[in-house]
């Protein structure tokens, strides 16, 4: 659910203050922060998080510039995912 990690608190290095990752995951026009993997990879599990909630297009528009095997492995869950939707 993409309201899984809302709550969690980081402190964030552009902006010099505490910010709630629901910022993070839509600052960019609804879009995640082109940051959020650095962010919050260690505390939430980005790649599943971003390859549940989020489409191709919005991923690619969101982190056109990280590095492709990371887009790749979040592509590839996100396959993975509509394989196993029912009908
Ligand atoms: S993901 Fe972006 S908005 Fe969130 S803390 Fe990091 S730099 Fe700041």
């Amino acid at each position: 659910m993409i309201e899984s990690f809302d709550h969690l608190e980081i402190y964030c290095p552009q902006l010099g203050m505490m910010l709630t990752f629901n910022y993070c995951r839509r600052s960019q026009s609804s879009l995640p922060c082109r940051n959020l993997m650095g962010c919050w990879e260690e505390r939430i599990p980005v790649d599943s998080f971003l390859g549940e909630n989020f489409s191709r297009e919005d991923l690619e528009a969101a982190f056109g510039g990280i590095p492709k095997t990371r887009m790749e492995r979040i592509f590839d869950y996100l396959t993975q995912i509509n394989e196993k939707k029912p009908g």
